[in-house]
């Protein structure tokens, strides 16, 4: 067998452990200075010799978390944003007048209103479809509901998957393919933020553009916010994404920038970890008497779980939901007699986060009442399991 390596270049765990620094002139410092000017000298003919201009625009600290999120996901350029909203909106933005889109009825619930608001607004005309139709066989995960609705003209087809709270799958590939074949200049764009490009790299499965809530695993320590879009091409929509963040100011801090970077050095270490604590927690309480199910793709017995092998490389990633039995009071009352596993929204950071999901999200959401979302941090696996079985318990003896 032929050894390609060298010619692959570094892996991305060597990639990401030099925290996509440069070593400059003059200090050849390891790691990249963080640049608190907005502003940089023109040279005497009028240009701009460093190549910078002004922060709203681009901050050279951008430069290394920009180049690593691109490598790691095998586009051909990334723009960092202030907060993963403000990356998906730069994208909706960048679309015309009028556009057509389509979405999954189950995904980031912020987003979801906000396209709602903006659609009430005859800003744009937008579907939801089925990740997980019902009846729907296991093989096709979203595409059969998908392809029933590309009837019409189409400009963007958003995918997220898992998606959030309730971990269904869609086919990245044939949604892709389906969607192209419909019309080549339809934008196919990917929320990767669960998965991270350690376990999917939408744009090898042939997805445009993904985008990230960098707040999450790929800062990881639940102390910046920011957001992340990486393009497949160097192409007119990518343009209108990158003049959108420029005009509007979707800018992080320099200083967000430089943590972000420093946060994605450990980006392999920590998001395999996590998940594989997240699989041993499924598997632990999988079938579990206080349970009504556990929704995790890394289990056999999820509907999307052979997809998700083929499109998740080593790993299902480190978040999963428990539906607890006894409706919301009784998830709430475990919620709220967990002591490892802090309460809060979010997630992606090293500690472990429970959430009672419908109690966010509100009347509207598609998300069961009886659900807690768990995002598994960095703790030991034992003290994670014995604190959801201590927590469980506890309620079995309030309700009997
Ligand atoms: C948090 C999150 C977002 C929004 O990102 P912010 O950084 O909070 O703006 C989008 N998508 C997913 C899947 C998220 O978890």
């Amino acid at each position: 067998m032929t050894d390609h390596s060298r010619d692959r270049g570094p892996r991305p765990e060597t990639l990401a452990a030099h925290g996509g620094n440069r070593v400059l002139a003059p200090y050849r410092a390891l790691i990249e200075p963080v640049h608190l000017s907005t502003t940089f000298e023109r040279g005497g003919d009028g240009g701009y010799p460093g190549g910078a201009v002004y922060s709203r625009d681009h901050n050279p600290g951008f430069k290394p978390a920009e180049q690593l999120l691109c490598a790691l996901e095998q586009g051909a350029q990334a723009l960092l944003f202030g907060s993963g909203m403000a990356a998906a909106c730069a994208v909706f933005r960048a679309l015309p007048e009028g556009a057509r889109l389509i979405a999954p009825r189950v995904m980031y619930w912020s987003l979801r209103n906000w396209l709602q608001e903006q659609a009430a607004r005859s800003h744009w005309t937008l579907e939801f479809f089925e990740p997980a139709a019902a009846g729907e066989s296991a093989d096709a995960c979203g595409t059969r509901d998908l392809a029933e609705r590309l009837g019409r003209p189409l400009d963007l087809l958003w995918l997220e998957t898992p998606s959030n709270p309730t971990w269904d799958i869609t086919d990245i590939r044939a949604a892709a393919r389906l969607a192209h074949a419909h019309g080549p200049d339809v934008v196919v764009a990917v929320d990767n933020t669960v998965p991270t490009p350690v376990f999917t790299r939408p744009l090898t499965l042939g997805a445009d553009l993904v985008m990230h809530s960098a707040t999450k695993y790929l800062g990881g320590h639940g102390d910046l916010l920011a957001g992340a879009v990486v393009g497949a091409r160097d192409d007119s929509f990518w343009r209108r994404v990158a003049a959108e963040r420029a005009m509007g100011g979707a800018v992080p801090g320099a200083f967000e920038a430089f943590l972000l970077a420093r946060g994605m050095r450990t980006l392999y270490l920590r998001v395999r970890h996590a998940a594989a604590t997240a699989h041993r927690i499924a598997d632990h309480f999988d079938g579990h008497e206080r349970l009504v199910a556990v929704a995790y793709p890394g289990l056999a017995s999820h509907p999307g779980h052979a997809i998700a092998a083929t499109q998740m490389d080593d790993g299902f990633g480190a978040m999963l939901s428990l539906r607890v039995r006894g409706g919301a009071a009784a998830a709430r009352a475990v919620a709220g007699a967990l002591t490892v596993w802090r309460q809060a929204t979010s997630l992606g950071s090293t500690e472990s986060l429970v959430e009672h999901r419908a109690s966010i999200e509100g009347p509207r959401s598609p998300c069961p009442d009886d659900l807690l979302r768990l995002s598994v941090g960095l703790e030991s696996a034992d003290d994670l399991i014995d604190d959801l079985e201590q927590a469980l318990s506890a309620h079995a003896a309030c309700v009997s």
